[in-house]
C-alpha cells in the first residue's frame, strides 16, 4: 500500500511542479523592494522565473539582492530605480528591460500609495497624487508591456487591486477610487487582448502585514481589532500569500483564467 502511494506521488508530482513552474520566464514588478511586491518576486523566483523589480528607492533592499541566492534554476534578479508615475519613462523602460533580459512574460502592477483623511479632508493635490500612480501609470506600464506581448501572443498581466475596490472602507476615498478603476481597467484589457494570447487579472488583498498596513493602523487596537473582526480567519495574511496567488496566475494552471479578481484576504469578501 505504501509503495503504491509512493509511485501515485511521483507519477503526480513532476506534472504539478510543471503546471506552476515560471521556469524560463521573465516577470517586471512595480514596486518590489519592499512588502508584497517583494514576495511576489521571491516567490516567483522560487517557482523558476527571473524578475526585474522596480522601485523610487536607489539601493534595493539587502534581501532583494539575496533573492538570487535562492534561486536554484538559474533564474536572475535585477534591481531597477524607476518611478511609475514619471509615466513618460514606461515604454524606454521597458523596452530596456527587453533589450537587457529578454522579452518581458508577465507584468506585475503592485507600486501604490494610500493616505487615510477623511473625503472632505482630501485636497486636490493628495486625490491626484494617489490616482496618478495607483491608476494612470498602471495604464501606460501595461500599455507598454500588453504591445509586445501581444505581438508576441503571449502574456500574462496581473494587478494588485485591494477590497478597498468592493467595500465602503473609511477615510480611503482615492485609494478605493483607483483601485475601482483598476478593477474596470481588468475586464475591458482581458476581454481586448484574450484573442491574442494575454491575460490580465487582479488580485484582492486584504489586510497584509507591510508598512502600508502597519502606517493604516497606526498602532492603534482598536483598529485592529475591528479589521480583525471583518477577518473569518481572524489575522493579518503574509506577504507570500500575495506572492503565492500571483504564481499561480502567471502559471500555466491559469491557462483559462482572465478578467477576474482573485480575494486573498482570509474571508474578508465573505460579507461584513
Ligand atoms: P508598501 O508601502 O510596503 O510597498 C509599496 C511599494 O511600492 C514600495 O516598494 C514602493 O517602493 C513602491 N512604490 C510606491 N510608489 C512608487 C512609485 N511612484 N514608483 C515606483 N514604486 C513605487 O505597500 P504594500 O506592499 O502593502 O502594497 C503593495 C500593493 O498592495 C499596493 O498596490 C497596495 O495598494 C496593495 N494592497 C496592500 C494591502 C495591505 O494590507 N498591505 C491591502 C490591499 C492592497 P519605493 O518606496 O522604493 O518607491
Amino acid at each position: 500500500q505504501v509503495q503504491e502511494n509512493t509511485n501515485v506521488q511521483q507519477a503526480v508530482n513532476p506534472t504539478v511542479h510543471t503546471i506552476f513552474s515560471l521556469e524560463g520566464k521573465l516577470a517586471l514588478i512595480t514596486g518590489g523592494g519592499s512588502g508584497i511586491g517583494f514576495d511576489i518576486a521571491r516567490c516567483m523566483v522560487v517557482a523558476g522565473a527571473s524578475v526585474v523589480i522596480t522601485g523610487r528607492r536607489e539601493q534595493p533592499l539587502q534581501e532583494a539582492v539575496g533573492l538570487l541566492a535562492e534561486s536554484r534554476t538559474g533564474a536572475q534578479a535585477y534591481y531597477k530605480v524607476n518611478d511609475v508615475t514619471a509615466r513618460g519613462s514606461l515604454d524606454g523602460l521597458v523596452e530596456e528591460i527587453e533589450a537587457a533580459h529578454g522579452p518581458i512574460d508577465i507584468l506585475v502592477n503592485n507600486a501604490g500609495i494610500n493616505m487615510k483623511k477623511p473625503a472632505l479632508e482630501v485636497t486636490d493635490e493628495d486625490f491626484d497624487r494617489i490616482v496618478h500612480t495607483n491608476l494612470n501609470s498602471v495604464f501606460s506600464l501595461t500599455r507598454a508591456c500588453a504591445q509586445r506581448m501581444m505581438a508576441r501572443k503571449r502574456g500574462s498581466i496581473i494587478m494588485i487591486s485591494s477590497m478597498a475596490a468592493y467595500y465602503g472602507l473609511d477615510r480611503v476615498v482615492a485609494y478605493a477610487a483607483s483601485k475601482s478603476a483598476v478593477e474596470g481597467m481588468v475586464k475591458v484589457l482581458a476581454s481586448e487582448f484574450s484573442g491574442n494570447g494575454v491575460r490580465v487579472n487582479a488580485i484582492a488583498p486584504g489586510f497584509i502585514e507591510t508598512a502600508m498596513s502597519k502606517t493604516a493602523m497606526g498602532g492603534d487596537p482598536d483598529r485592529f481589532a475591528r479589521a480583525m473582526r471583518r477577518t473569518p480567519m481572524g489575522k493579518f495574511g503574509k506577504p507570500d500569500d500575495i506572492g503565492w496567488a500571483a504564481v499561480y496566475l502567471a502559471s500555466e494552471a491559469a491557462k483559462y483564467v482572465t478578467g477576474v479578481s482573485l480575494p486573498v484576504d482570509g474571508g474578508n469578501s465573505i460579507g461584513f
